[in-house]
């Protein structure tokens, strides 16, 4: 089997990343290989399920074509800088053209040490593999933009974390590339002007052809992010380690560390464990984005031409992210109350059903869907606050097309109890939650009476309030 290997990322100068192939496992085995996906790329699912897949997938052989490197970038981890961070966990094998011409990485995640490990181990341990691997597939059936996962293979072999002894695996991640705003930060730190265009370039090839020149990839960011930070502010979720070496140039969610979608809704919401002060909480989202958004466009500025227009045009375009974000936010909140179309007239009415349902720590998922079924009221303790809500609601959505609230909100999402119940059962060796969650996940807009139990909220006693890195 060869993969159609076509490697960009490798051929910019050496000073982007360091050479070095996955350290093997001890013995690997297949946990899963996401056939839907390896399809959509042009690869032989039955291969990946062979013993040589396996063995490619965690590793031990590296599949002609490749040219396996791990890249260098920074970043800024809860507003503190980093200069040099890097992958040091995670080797790119290569990009493959898909059948459609678009081009994707293929990482594997837990691949041992490089050069960036610091005093890492360089491993993933099966936890966080099949967390990522249950909620990015989950955001891709949901349609936000995400890496993905192509395979999870274990590797015979534990590793040391908070203590104890974890069963390791590796996590085989697509994505449109893995360029973060983290890897402009790591040349511009260096006045490296020079690098600075060459990614600039690379970029806007792969990812924004219609873009001019750095003020055109600026703005051409600007509006994805304003884009997905929307979506993901529409089905609840918390991405919870929004540090620049996180955020992807392309668009697409990455890293799925101490994420969590909210169960009970309140702005306020946090799960993650090192984020002590809530710099990660739901409601930030937008406007860490923007920080974030601020810290690339500073990249820029050296390639922008004079210092005093460069920074006024690159202010303009951050400035840009607020508008696009709230038209975004209420296009997606409109439909997810019924509105095909809603205007700034409406913000009134979304703004009052969330402040009902942060009063009332209302389900998030479960009152938006329950608004189609009519079963939304039994999600507040006190009814008289949806009820209070609810005529002014269905005098404005009177006309209004049907399905549009059905296809705005999911009935199922990768609650965090359901996750955690997935990895406890695969540490035990039982792998049998792990795949009915993704099967119940993977058309989450569709009520389904054999996935009754997944769209349930958890009892008190299941409800999960802290996510870990776990890195
Ligand atoms: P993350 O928190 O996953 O965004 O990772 C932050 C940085 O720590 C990145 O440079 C990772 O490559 C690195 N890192 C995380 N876990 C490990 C590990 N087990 N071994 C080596 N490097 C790691
Ligand atoms: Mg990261």
């Amino acid at each position: 089997m060869t993969l159609p290997f076509d490697n960009s990322y490798a051929r910019l100068p050496e000073r982007f990343y360091a050479r070095q192939a996955p350290v093997p496992v001890r013995a690997p085995a297949p946990i899963s290989v996401n056939r839907a996906l390896a399809e959509r790329l042009g690869l032989d699912a039955d291969w990946l399920e062979s013993p040589e897949g396996t063995a490619a997938l965690a590793g031990n052989a590296v599949p002609e074509g490749a040219a396996p490197l791990a890249q260098a970038y920074a970043g800024h981890q809860f507003g503190g800088w980093v200069p040099q961070l890097g992958d040091g966990r995670a080797i790119l094998l290569g990009e493959v053209l898909a059948p459609d011409g678009l081009r994707f990485d293929i990482q594997l995640k837990g691949a041992g040490q490089t050069p960036f490990s610091r005093r890492g181990d360089g491993r993933a341990w099966l936890g966080p593999v099949l967390r990522e691997y249950i909620v990015s597939e989950a955001m891709a059936a949901l349609g936000v933009p995400t890496t993905r996962a192509l395979a999870a293979v274990s590797t015979g072999e534990q590793i040391l974390r908070d203590g104890f002894l974890r069963p390791g695996a590796v996590l085989a991640r697509v994505a449109a590339s893995h360029i973060r705003v983290g890897t402009f930060q790591y040349f511009a730190a260096r006045g490296d002007a020079e690098a600075l265009g060459l990614l600039v370039d690379h970029v806007i090839a792969r990812h924004y052809p219609a873009a001019r020149g750095p003020l055109g990839l600026l703005q051409a960011v600007v509006a994805a992010q304003a884009r997905l930070i929307a979506a993901w502010m529409s089905f609840g979720f918390i991405h919870g380690v929004m540090n620049t070496d996180n955020m992807a140039v392309s668009g697409e969610t990455i890293d799925y560390g101490p994420c969590a979608f909210m169960d009970g809704y309140h702005p306020d919401t946090v799960f993650s464990s090192i984020d002590q002060y809530g710099r990660y909480a739901y409601a930030n989202q937008p406007q860490i984005a923007a920080w974030n958004l601020a810290q690339f466009a500073t990249c820029l500025l050296p390639l922008m031409g004079e210092r005093e227009a460069a920074v006024a045009a690159a202010t303009e375009a951050v400035h840009g992210f607020a508008p696009a974000f709230q038209g975004a936010w209420l296009r997606r909140f409109g439909r997810k109350i019924g509105l095909s179309a809603a205007t700034k007239a409406d913000l009134p009415l979304i703004e009052s059903l969330l402040g009902r349902m942060a009063t009332e720590r209302a389900d998030f998922t479960r009152t938006f869907h329950g608004l189609s079924t009519g079963k939304a009221r039994d999600e507040f303790t006190d009814p008289a606050a949806f009820d209070s809500w609810e005529p002014a609601w269905r005098a404005r959505i009177a006309g209004e097309p049907a399905g549009v609230m059905a296809a705005a909100n999911p009935v199922r999402i990768p609650r965090n109890h359901r996750i955690e119940q997935a990895i406890t059962a695969a540490v035990e060796g039982d792998f049998a939650p792990f795949h009915r969650l993704n099967a119940a996940l993977a058309d989450p807009f569709r009520p389904d009476p054999d996935f009754a139990a997944f769209e349930a909220a958890p009892w008190p006693e299941e409800a999960v309030q802290r996510t870990f890195c776990g890195t």
